[in-house]
């Protein structure tokens, strides 16, 4: 059957003043029902350019859509006019950012607010709108919602607000929420109930979750599967399992190895050496090819490698698919981490 969502082949390109930047160049997503995908990657790598893409809040231009489809229950959003896609944003599929104090309005009371979309999308009353918006407070985990939907998004802490944004994030009861690092302005303790939140919320309203981040630590305590992305493109797709279990691309093995250990939380990320790179045409060879340990040469520069199974010789579940050419015919030589196992 066909996913909630699946992006496919997605080209993004941004018009600039001198060149044109090609910010998503061939992603490849797919989200199941009642499923969290995570999506992780460096700033800049294009999670954030996918999610607007899927909501279409992309500002056009410089944004361009240049190739690909955005399938919603099997339907191309891509094709959708701007009318019908006020009905699906906010409704069908909600977005809660990394910073509540710029999705919410100072000056719009926490009840205003949280009722606006179903006020905006369901045939309620003020008053019953309020109720329920008094009930998602309390399943946020804002027990004092009552007081709360009189207060001011300034009188809350900063905890309280990322849950007011879930709260209205989630008062539709979408099918699919995207959450792009919602925790990061957070402390640990509060980031760590957030995640809580939302994986029991995914449960109990049977939604599925497209949850961004940078930090791979985070990710991993909600997702069921995860897409790697680089440099607009996707470089392995996995269950969260199998990420640890048995990472295959050199770039994923880094963002690995980058996770803090729980002792040494206060010391600096070993970060990946080099930056990620920007194309002013679609890109020709290896987008990791600038900063990669295991680079094997002219197939790196000059063969874009397509997202695919490892092949045989690797034991890994069927929907395990990398973009390198360690792993295609492109090479003779096997990583030594996979080597080794065999
Ligand atoms: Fe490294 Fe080459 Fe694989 Fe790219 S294709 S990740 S450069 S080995
Ligand atoms: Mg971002």
């Amino acid at each position: 059957t066909e996913p909630l969502l699946a992006i496919d082949d997605l080209n993004v390109r941004f018009r600039t003043e001198d060149e044109p930047v090609y910010a998503l160049n061939g992603v490849d997503i797919t989200i199941e029902h009642n499923e969290v995908m995570g999506i992780i990657g460096e700033s800049g790598c294009g999670k954030s350019v996918t999610a607007l893409s899927v909501l279409q809040l992309l500002q056009s231009p410089p944004a361009e859509i240049i190739g690909g489809e955005i399938r919603y229950k099997g339907e191309n959003l891509l094709e959708r006019s701007d009318s019908e896609m006020d009905e699906i944003r906010g409704n069908e599929i909600s977005m809660i950012y990394q910073d509540p104090m710029k999705a919410l309005n100072p000056v719009l009371t926490i009840g205003q607010q949280v009722t606006e979309p179903l006020l905006a999308h369901r045939d309620v009353t003020k008053d019953e709108a309020i109720d329920e918006a008094i009930e998602m407070l309390r399943a946020c985990g804002l027990a004092d919602a009552e007081r709360l939907v009189d207060e001011y998004p300034h009188s809350l802490s900063g905890g309280m607000r990322q849950r007011v944004m879930i709260a209205m994030g989630l008062i539709t009861k979408p099918d699919l929420l995207i959450a792009d690092e919602p925790t990061t302005a957070l402390d640990v303790t509060t980031q760590a109930k957030i995640l809580d939140l939302l994986e029991d919320i995914s449960d109990e309203f049977d939604m599925s979750i497209m949850y961004i981040s940078h930090n791979l630590a985070t990710v991993s305590e909600v997702a069921d599967r995860i897409t790697v992305m680089y440099a607009g493109t996707v470089a392995e797709r996995c269950t969260m399992n199998e990420l640890f279990e048995l990472p295959l691309h050199p770039y994923t093995r880094k963002l690995i190895e980058s996770i803090p250990k729980l002792d040494t939380v206060h010391e600096r990320l070993p970060a990946i050496e080099g930056s990620v790179p920007t194309f002013n045409e679609p890109p020709s060879g290896c987008p990791f090819a600038s900063r990669c340990p295991q680079y094997i040469g002219s197939a790196c520069d000059e063969v874009v490698p397509q997202a695919q199974p490892p092949g045989e010789a690797y034991d890994v579940e069927a929907e395990h698919t990398v973009a390198c050419h360690l792993y295609t015919d492109a090479s003779s030589e096997k990583p030594p981490w996979t080597t080794e196992e065999q």
